[in-house]
């Protein structure tokens, strides 16, 4: 089966999808949706309103309980047709990707293939609803758990993963039995609508899944509508914060997961070729856009003497280009908004005495060719003599600016990490499985890499930082996924046996 997705045809506007449609409603407030390697506007996307919230929910709560009624395995039917059309259309997804993000087309068709996972996770969906039986807890009793939909629940999800972010979620989320609404960034649209498009000739029934296109507005009406029950959430720290305590003041589940700032700790004994490889292709990736790029490299000891003429040549050999060409190995910056700020904290770094090693405010002739003039263009920028007292060492640049810091021993590599806000992802390079081990076990982020630079779990582990990386209890997609997405329901049955007996009026127990 093959379906035309409409990349470029009739979706100049990139409407919601609401009950199985591609809905533009006639009054609605627009904004435009940029080609960051050409630095123009190439459509646009409307911003959604308490009404649109209030009509998809609508239609996500009609459905609800026909879709939880249906047997798992044959909702899995449904995303394993998903699935056959995800791989059918997986470049134009990437394509999608590129034109409206900017990174490059074979790192787009990665965070597609990444989604992939998560549907072939969800998949196993009967087997994972499977739960624990206690025969004869008392005499003739039994005692058993199911786990359940919560009903309505909503993804909020951000610019940087425009498909795997969501597909972090959805496909938990409805192959547990619940129906759906998706907020999807308004910077990067189109792909939440070939989503939709794909789940529904995957035979999806319409209501299932619905998307809201829009800003905070639309995240403010999803947070307070009484209907939903629980609210996934991707994207910066501070928003996720707001996020989890507006949820929960309604009542509602909410995992949030936040901004980072992710160390790749270097120890002597490591293979530096390898390291430096690592550390370029994890800073300057995606432009530095992704919540688990490296962005601080801690050398231990006289690594930073041996290290930075290897990460020097590096970084001034990236090849930053249009995302569609097969040389560039990175592309544009998401939007001008975000290339002035990028740009604001390397300012800041300079001006706090970092030691600036290669300017990637000046991104050289790499970009060339007239169709990336306009673009919002930016080299890879490194840093070395980074103290955590400056800026650029504090926050998220969310770009591609790598920031050297110089240690001693693998203690204070340890208790500098240990000390950051931000807990998301971390990595070490090393020889030594001692080493190895003893970081692994002591330090306190929620994902650790050894000799990886970018440890993002597989899709039955799940995916979480700590701390102010993430707000709530749960990881998302995984086991943890399967959890946030149900609630447990204690069954307590007794047929015959101990009848007639009169009233109890102590504890029970089973003896
Ligand atoms: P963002 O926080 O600006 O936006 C995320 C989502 O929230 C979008 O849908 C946006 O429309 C909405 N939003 C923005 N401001 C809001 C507000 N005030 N109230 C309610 N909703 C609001 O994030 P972004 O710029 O799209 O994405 C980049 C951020 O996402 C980075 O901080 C990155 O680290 C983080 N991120 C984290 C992970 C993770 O797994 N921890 C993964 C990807 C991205």
């Amino acid at each position: 089966m093959s379906i035309a997705l409409n990349l470029h045809g009739a979706d100049a506007v990139t409407g919601h999808w609401i009950g199985g449609e591609h809905v533009v409603p006639a009054q609605a407030e627009a904004r435009d949706v940029y080609n960051p390697a050409q630095g123009v506007a190439a459509s646009c996307v409307v911003l959604g309103t308490q009404a649109d919230v209030d009509a998809a929910v609508a239609c996500a709560a009609a459905v609800g309980p026909a879709w939880a009624d249906m047997p798992p395995v044959r909702r899995a039917r449904i995303l394993f047709r998903f699935l056959q059309l995800l791989n059918e259309h997986k470049d134009t997804l990437a394509a999608a990707i590129t034109a409206e993000h900017g990174k490059v087309f074979s790192d787009a068709q990665g965070e597609v293939a990444r989604g992939i996972d998560i549907v072939e996770f969800a998949c196993g969906i009967p087997r994972l609803l499977t739960t624990g039986f206690s025969d004869q807890v008392a005499p003739g009793m039994d005692n058993w758990v199911l786990r359940q939909p919560l009903g309505v629940v909503a993804g909020v999800t951000p610019f940087n993963f425009p498909v795997m972010v969501p597909m972090w979620m959805f496909p938990i989320a409805l192959a547990t039995g619940n129906t759906f609404v998706l907020k999807p960034s308004p910077t990067d649209p189109t792909p939440s609508i070939m989503l939709a498009r794909l789940l529904k000739a995957a035979g999806l029934p319409d209501g299932v899944f619905n998307v809201v296109q829009g800003d905070h507005h639309a995240v403010e009406a999803i947070l307070r509508h009484p209907q939903i029950k629980a609210v996934s959430f991707v994207g910066s720290t501070p928003v996720a914060q707001h996020i989890y305590e507006t949820g929960a003041r309604h009542g509602k589940r909410v995992q949030a997961l936040g901004g980072a700032k992710n160390h790749l700790v270097v120890m002597p004994d490591a293979d530096l070729e390898q390291a430096a490889d690592a550390l370029v292709g994890a800073a300057y990736g995606s432009a530095g856009e992704r919540c688990m790029a490296v962005s601080v490299a801690v050398l231990v000891g006289d690594v930073g003497e041996r290290i930075m003429p290897l990460l020097e040549a590096r970084t001034r050999a990236l090849k930053v280009g249009d995302g569609m060409s097969a040389e560039s190995e990175m592309g544009p910056i998401v939007s001008a908004a975000a290339r002035a700020r990028i740009v604001d904290c390397i300012d800041s770094g300079v001006a706090e005495g970092a030691h600036l090693i290669v300017d990637g405010r000046e991104p050289g002739s790499a970009v060339g060719g007239e169709r990336g003039r306009h673009g919002f263009w930016l080299g890879g920028t490194l840093f070395d003599r980074v103290t955590p007292q400056m800026r650029i060492y504090r926050e998220e640049i969310f770009g591609p600016v790598l920031s050297c810091v110089r240690v001693a021993d693998a203690g204070e590599a340890l208790d500098l990490v240990n000390r950051h806000e931000y807990a998301n992802g971390v990595s070490c390079f090393t020889q030594d499985g001692n080493t190895a081990r003893e970081f692994s076990r002591r330090i306190e982020v929620g994902m650790v890499g050894i000799n990886v630079p970018i440890p993002v779990p597989l899709a039955w582990h799940g995916f979480g930082g700590w701390k102010r990386s993430l707000f709530g209890d749960m990881h998302v997609y995984g086991d943890e996924g399967v959890r946030f997405y149900t609630r447990q329901k204690s069954i307590m049955q007794r047929w015959g046996g101990d009848k007639g007996g009169g009233s109890a009026f102590s504890m029970p127990t089973p003896s």
